[in-house]
Formats: C-alpha cells, structure tokens, sequence
C-alpha cells in the first residue's frame, strides 16, 4: 500500500492534481476507538507508551477492561465510547486518517 490514494483525495478537495507518493506511516491501533492513532503502545518493561489518541483523547495506559475508570484518564473506555457515539460529527471529523 502507498500514499497513491491522496492524490485522489487532494485532487477532489482542490480540484488541483498533485502527485503523492511515499509510504503511509504504521500506527499502532488504539485500544478504544481502534483507529491507527498510537506511536508506540504501552509496554510496562520498557516504560513506553502513554500516548493519547488524537481521535478520541484516550490516553493508552495498557487498561483492557472497557469498564475500568483508568487512572489517567477521565472515566472509562465505554464512556469514551458513549462519547463518540454522542457526538459522531464531531469525532468523524477527520474520517480520511486511518
Ligand atoms: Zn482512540
């Protein structure tokens, strides 16, 4: 896979045609909204991890049970899910990031 694809997306935005070319940056998948968000993903050996999803401002604190009130976020997994569906213009915003 390629970046090919923006230039379709460029192209129908600004009607201007533009070659895009390269690879598309790997993103690790978060844990709550399950787009491809995170730099790196919580690992407690190495101490890594801690990214905030800028889709849906989860913070990944290796937390798996979607109805556990994370530390360092404010509530839980399906809150920030309720959010979402409450507010679905808002958060598909951005609908072209993977
Ligand atoms: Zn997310």
């Amino acid at each position: 896979m390629t970046n090919g694809f923006l230039s379709q997306i460029y192209e129908a935005i600004s009607g201007a045609r533009a070659e895009v070319i390269g690879e598309p940056e790997f993103r690790f998948r978060c844990p709550c909204c399950h787009r491809q968000t995170l730099d790196e993903i919580f690992d407690p050996e190495q101490g890594t991890g801690w990214d905030i999803c800028d889709h849906c401002g989860w913070e990944d604190d290796s937390t798996t049970d979607e109805t556990q009130r994370s530390g360092c976020n404010r509530g839980s997994m399906s809150e920030y899910r309720a959010r979402m569906l409450a507010r679905p213009n808002y958060y598909n915003r951005d609908k072209w990031r993977a």
